[in-house]
């Protein structure tokens, strides 16, 4: 009845209504983050499967609003990405974990290795390989230390662009890894044309090995084709020792997950790294 379409539509204007204000509303708390010092980041280890030896550490943002309370970055991520404020976030995330990595290769010779994420809009942008070499100039930072993460959607959006910047990247000496593997589109062909040195398999694949065989056969695919075209293979979001089982037995080079290491502020970071003074 019209009755009926009258509720659908008003209920309908108000959800979109709604939706819009959250979203102004999350894009201030981002300004007013990125504004008043309210970001800090954490670094969560990754481990070499096999020896069980720290490979490095991957720098997630965190955010928290005006009255102290934490923000999931699936919530302001995704704003960040729309509004373009991301790429503030990723340079006060590089910036800061290079400077602290920094302090730790002051008083270690660790090669452990930094790994920052970095957005499709950032990565395509005008600027990005001179704001990189500014803060390696800026920093020291060693780039051989220095993983850029990227998502196959820079492909999708530019594959050209994004080929010739990460061979810049590459030729900087800087590592590149294909995050979230297998989420978004991928094709054999593009593949094998991209210059990077590993892939991360995403979380939800981790999520199926469980007893039994069925999500098993996708992770030993992904790996095969990974290692096929040399790309080392990292796996994310592993929490259970099934899991870390079948990932050992099916080659995985990397393992990043809670069964490991969570998250961790920066100082835990460097007593991980053995390191007693403060940095
Ligand atoms: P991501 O890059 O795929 O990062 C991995 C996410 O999985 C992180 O969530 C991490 O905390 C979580 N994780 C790792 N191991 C486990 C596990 O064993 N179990 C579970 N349940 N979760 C695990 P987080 O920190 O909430 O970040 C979410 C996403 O936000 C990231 O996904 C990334 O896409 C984005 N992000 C975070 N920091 C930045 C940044 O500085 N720049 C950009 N552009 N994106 C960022
Ligand atoms: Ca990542
Ligand atoms: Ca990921
Ligand atoms: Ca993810």
């Amino acid at each position: 009845s019209k009755n009926h379409n009258d509720v659908a539509i008003s209920m309908y204007n108000r959800s979109m209504t709604e939706k819009i204000e959250n979203n102004v509303a999350m894009e201030q708390k981002i300004r007013t983050a990125l504004d008043e010092d309210y970001l800090y980041f954490v670094l969560q280890p990754q481990y070499d499967t096999k020896t069980k030896k720290l490979r490095g550490f991957e720098a997630l943002v965190r955010m928290k609003d005006e009255q102290g309370n934490h923000i999931s970055p699936n919530l302001f991520i995704p704003i960040a990405e729309k509004t373009g404020l991301i790429t503030r976030i990723d340079i006060w995330v590089i910036r800061n974990a290079m400077l602290f990595f920094k302090n730790i290769l002051a008083v270690s010779d660790t090669k452990a290795t930094l790994s920052v994420n970095i957005s499709v809009l950032h990565l395509l942008s005008a600027n990005f390989l001179d704001e990189i070499k500014q803060l390696l100039d800026e920093t020291g930072f060693p780039p051989n230390q220095l993983e850029i993460e990227i998502t196959e959607s820079v492909f999708i959006f530019s594959m050209s662009k994004a080929i010739e910047t990460l061979t810049e990247l590459k030729k900087m000496g800087l590592h590149v890894s294909l995050d979230d593997f297998g989420t978004g589109y991928s094709s054999l062909s593009y593949l094998s044309k991209l210059p990077i040195d590993m892939i991360k398999i995403d979380k939800c694949f981790i999520d199926e090995l469980l007893p039994g065989e069925a999500g098993k056969k996708y992770v030993a695919a992904i790996i095969s084709i990974g290692h096929i075209l040399n790309f080392s293979v990292i796996s994310e979001g592993v929490e259970s020792q099934e899991q870390l089982d079948i990932l050992t037995s099916l080659g995985s080079d990397y393992i990043q997950g809670y069964i490991w290491g969570k998250p961790m502020l920066p100082s835990d970071a460097a007593k991980l790294l053995g390191i007693t003074e403060e940095v």
